[in-house]
């Protein structure tokens, strides 16, 4: 998927794509439950019900240098919860340098939120070394988000993913700790989304009159547009997420604005009745 939002190219550089399994993770859209919304099929989920999901990587190719906006899950990491998550020997450098954008061409990092699926590839293993898999890059988290996973990762699943993914890129000195507001260049901002977790942000790209919202984690799935109180069982705090979907879609809905999420591909917000749903435009 490529897109283009003013002077911005945004390119969707995927890791792994799935086709149901997901009531680990979104336990109340079952598949009937899903068959009721029909704006989701083909694109979104299957005829039967069944979600299609990714682990993704936006690249951002802006006038002021290349960005990539989370990192997946990585190669060789070890202590994950889900077994096929671990070890793994993936090509996505290859695809991501296959797709135009070499590791070293990449000037800065983002990630929405430190959870395991976003921060993987901050890091390679060299060795027995965690090592910035982007040597030239910069990396933004935000400072409530890596603050609160500093202090609170206490699972052992958790301290894995910090430990291997995010402090050595704090021990190299390459990480700037940012508000959840900032203003990343010219033509993006930050916004705060809490919910999914204590520190998540999600990016407003403003270019020559167009833009886009890219969501992390706000929702998994479009189905939660629909059903904004179909929380994950990844959120840290359900209430919340469930406010900020609602004020973010609220916001965006009945606009131009292209909408992309961390786990699914773009489109545009409608309002639907109390909720939303999402149209790919014509
Ligand atoms: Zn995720």
């Amino acid at each position: 998927m490529q897109r283009t939002v003013g002077k911005i190219r945004i390119t969707k550089v995927v890791e792994m794509e799935t086709v149901g399994s997901t009531r680990f993770i979104l336990p109340l859209a079952t598949n009937e439950e899903i068959r009721k919304l029909p704006w989701l099929i083909p694109r979104f989920a299957t005829e039967e019900g069944r979600l299609k999901m990714s682990i993704h990587s936006l690249v951002l190719d802006t006038p002021s240098g290349r960005i990539v906006v989370d990192t997946g899950l990585g190669n060789d990491k070890q202590g994950r919860n889900i077994p096929t998550w671990n070890d793994r020997q993936g090509p996505f450098l290859d695809t991501l340098t296959a797709a135009g954008f070499p590791p070293e061409t990449i000037d800065t990092v983002l990630c929405t939120h430190l959870h395991v699926d976003h921060v993987g590839w901050n890091t390679r293993l060299v060795g027995d070394t965690w090592v910035p898999t982007f040597a030239n890059a910069r990396y933004v988290f935000g400072q409530t988000e890596y603050e609160y996973w500093r202090d609170h990762s206490i699972e052992p699943d958790k301290i894995a993913v910090f430990n291997d993914s995010v402090k050595p890129i704090i021990d190299a000195d390459r990480a700037d700790l940012v508000a959840s507001d900032h203003r990343l260049t010219d033509e993006i901002t930050l916004i705060p989304t809490p919910g999914h977790s204590p520190g998540h942000i999600s990016l407003h790209i403003v270019s020559d009159g167009q833009s886009a919202l890219l969501t992390g984690d706000v929702a998994h799935h479009p189905c939660q547009m629909a059903h904004l109180d179909w929380s994950s069982t990844a959120d840290s705090d359900p209430a919340q997420s469930t406010a900020t979907r609602r004020a973010l879609f609220a916001r965006f809905a009945d606009t131009p604005t292209l909408v992309i999420g961390g786990h699914f591909d773009g489109a545009h917000l409608a309002r639907e009745g109390d909720a939303f749903k999402f149209i790919t435009p014509s």
